[in-house]
């Protein structure tokens, strides 16, 4: 396969998160050359929105998602209420940014629950009371499924089958508004993985994720390897995305407590750029 184009890539801010802001982060995006940006709320809110908006779009970077809604279950109705609150307004950070979608970590079991399929109910009610805002504001719902490892504390939405069934039961005539974000860290192993990937088809494949498994993982959540590092056929999973009409960016998110957040960051945007024409 052909090297990616190198104007697909974009940077989850996350792979900085340790080193820079995220004013710093657009900053190192346009001094690198990359093109597209996805911030996370909690820098975003540090930021302000308007702020970020407006140094994002100054600086003609494409928004490629907005991290994160979800964590919809709660032991209780106020709680669902909370969550629901919160992803309205996130919509609206999200329509605020311009963003090309808002990405979903769905949430797992309530504190005190051994009700995974109760939680899976709550996802799919949760998703269900914002659709019709987010659809409004034009900003696509972006499910993505998690390793099973994060069911119960992360995501009990865990392949891109239940993803896709999810959105089939939101959204039966698939009039659009709500599809998946493909992470190969949390999909690379699923043996139905090409297949749904077809399934999702160009309307509903929203945003792709990269960066690579390590073996060994010496931590389930911050120790996400560098493309290249790891045993993830990148250029496998690029071309079935591709072939299945996905012609978005490559958003690089690397969580790396060991390795990646304790580098320069100017030296993590080269390596990425460059690990991107290699391996992906
Ligand atoms: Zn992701």
């Amino acid at each position: 396969m052909s090297p990616p184009d190198a104007g697909l890539l974009s940077l989850n801010t996350a792979t900085t998160r340790k080193q820079w802001s995220l004013a710093q982060a657009v900053a190192g995006c346009a001094r690198h050359g990359i093109r597209g940006i996805a911030p996370w709320r909690d820098q975003l809110h540090e930021m302000g929105i308007q702020p970020a908006a407006h140094a994002i779009r100054g600086n003609g970077l494409t928004v490629t998602g907005l991290c994160r809604g979800g964590m919809f279950p709660a032991a209780d109705a106020a709680g669902r209420e909370a969550a629901i609150d919160d992803n309205l307004r996130a919509v609206d950070e999200a329509h605020a940014l311009g963003a090309r979608c808002l990405v979903l970590v769905v949430g797992g079991l309530p504190e005190g629950s051994k009700d995974i399929a109760g939680a899976r109910e709550q996802v799919r009610d949760g998703i269900a009371a914002i659709l019709p805002h987010s659809r409004q504001a034009g900003i696509p719902l972006a499910i993505e499924a998690l390793h099973p490892m994060y069911a119960a504390d992360r995501a009990c939405i865990n392949t891109l089958g239940q993803a896709l069934d999810l959105c089939d039961a939101l959204d039966p005539r698939n009039e659009g508004g709500l599809g998946v974000a493909v992470d190969v860290y949390h999909v690379w192993w699923d043996p139905q993985l090409e297949r749904q990937i077809e399934r999702a088809g160009k309307a509903r494949l929203l945003a792709f994720h990269i960066c690579d498994w390590l073996v060994p993982t010496r931590d389930l959540l911050n120790d996400r390897g560098m493309m290249g590092d790891g045993v993830i056929d990148l250029p496998r999973i690029r071309s079935w995305m591709q072939h299945a009409g996905y012609a978005g960016f490559h958003e690089v998110e690397i969580f790396s407590e060991l390795d990646w957040w304790r580098r320069d960051p100017d030296q993590v945007l080269e390596t990425c750029k460059e690990r991107h024409q290699r391996f992906c």
